[in-house]
């Protein structure tokens, strides 16, 4: 149980009544894998090492993607302009999250977001739900800021890690937080 859990309901599993469990086997995999990003994947990773968040611009239809993607989803057309956003936009959706991604219970939450991307020269045309965006951590605003839907549409921009500490990671970007005007 974690430290604190005990103000939290529910009925804990101790470490005797696990180990009771029948068919239980205990076995610690030494699993080691590596993949390759890809060509796009790679070149956006190196951009968020130097600073910088690229995308593709679709020549047929417009439409650009942030992470980029070597073909449109929509036209299958292969893309192939790289382009530059700055990493401003505004929050799409957001929700406050308890659960970390060691699926352990944190006493304090993480706000995660979707954050739309301002991309020149797109045209935002097309449905709602299709733009350059990315799901990353928001700071610098509350869980009240979140539940009470203030921070829908709110313009952020993006809060890098020092240039150092980059490893070429999406962790490159620590968090979106908010640009105050
Ligand atoms: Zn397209």
């Amino acid at each position: 149980m974690p430290d604190g859990g005990k103000k939290l309901p529910g009925t804990y599993l101790s470490d005797k009544d696990l180990r009771a469990l029948p068919g239980l086997v205990e076995h610690t995999p030494e699993a080691k894998y590596m993949f390759s990003a890809g060509q796009a994947q790679s070149r956006f990773l190196q951009g968020l090492r130097e600073g910088r968040i690229l995308g593709v611009r679709c020549p047929r239809c417009g439409r650009v993607y942030v992470p980029p993607r070597s073909y449109c989803e929509y036209c299958f057309a292969p893309t192939g302009e790289w382009v530059e956003v700055s990493g401003e936009g505004e929050v799409h959706t957001a929700v406050v999250s308890y659960i970390s991604t060691f699926r352990e219970r944190m006493e304090k939450p993480e706000i995660i977001a979707v954050v739309r991307l301002y991309a020149p020269g797109y045209s935002g045309k097309g449905d709602e739900y299709e733009f350059p965006g990315m799901f990353h951590k928001l700071c610098g605003v509350s869980e009240e800021d979140v539940m009470t839907g203030r921070v829908i549409g709110m313009k952020v921009r993006p809060r890098w890690r020092p240039p150092e500490e980059r490893i070429g990671s999406v962790t490159d970007l620590e968090c979106f937080e908010p640009v105050k005007s």
